[in-house]
């Protein structure tokens, strides 16, 4: 049984999430702790809950998701995984950093890649991993099925869609990752997007004004 714990960082209001089973095992997605306070803050939570971490992914790697990557690698000695596509995103993320006032952005690469329709482990639990692009191009979801998890990054949001108005972004593609890999997860997946609330896929296969607009 999945057991997971949000937390909203950096200047972006970027969700951070914290996964772990009964066995305690647990990986972390997009950790975008930016400063020693955020840093102290996800370092006591796995502390309290005496989590073992054993997993650092990114769903892509925009600068707020990647901010607290070196932080995680170094204090828990966990490698850095992400779609392969997504590497000359990280590698501009040090460039960009300056121009959102960010200074002590420390890079570090990947240690391997994630593939679409592979699985991570930890504990007894498992993600699947469905490759997303459009928002980024090696965008990256992790998705629980028996549990109805869905961690999707910018992707999908309530009410919203991921931007594509950065370079490498494609507006086809992200709606074509929505159709062909988010909305068949059908209306009970819980969707846990990279920015603001959750949300389901009924709910916004029902209501969201980028889905209605008839795109395909
Ligand atoms: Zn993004
Ligand atoms: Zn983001």
């Amino acid at each position: 049984m999945i057991r997971f714990q949000t937390f909203v960082f950096n200047a972006f209001a970027e969700n951070t999430f914290v996964l772990w089973d009964d066995t305690l095992e647990a990986v972390i997605i997009d950790p975008g702790c930016a400063t020693q306070s955020e840093r102290d803050t996800l370092k006591k939570f796995i502390e309290t809950q005496k989590l073992k971490i054993i997993g650092l992914l990114n769903t892509h790697a925009h600068v707020d998701h990647v901010l607290g990557n070196a932080f995680v690698s170094r204090t828990y000695h966990v490698g850095l995984r992400l779609h392969e596509a997504d590497l000359p995103v990280l590698r501009t993320a040090k460039m960009l950093a300056p121009n959102y006032g960010i200074r002590d952005y420390e890079e570090i690469l990947p240690e391997s890649y994630l593939v679409g329709g592979e699985r991570v482990y930890f504990g007894e639990s498992e993600l699947e991993v469905l490759l997303v692009p459009g928002h980024a191009p090696g965008h990256v979801a992790f998705v629980n099925r028996d549990q109805n998890l869905c961690f999707s990054g910018d992707v999908l949001f309530r009410g919203s869609i991921g931007r594509t108005d950065f370079p490498g972004c494609s507006h086809e593609a992200l709606m074509n990752s929505i159709y062909t890999q988010l909305l068949p997860l059908g209306d009970a997946m819980r969707i846990f997007p990279g920015h603001g609330p959750e949300t389901t896929i009924g709910t916004e296969r029902r209501s969201n004004p980028f889905l209605l607009q008839g795109f395909r």
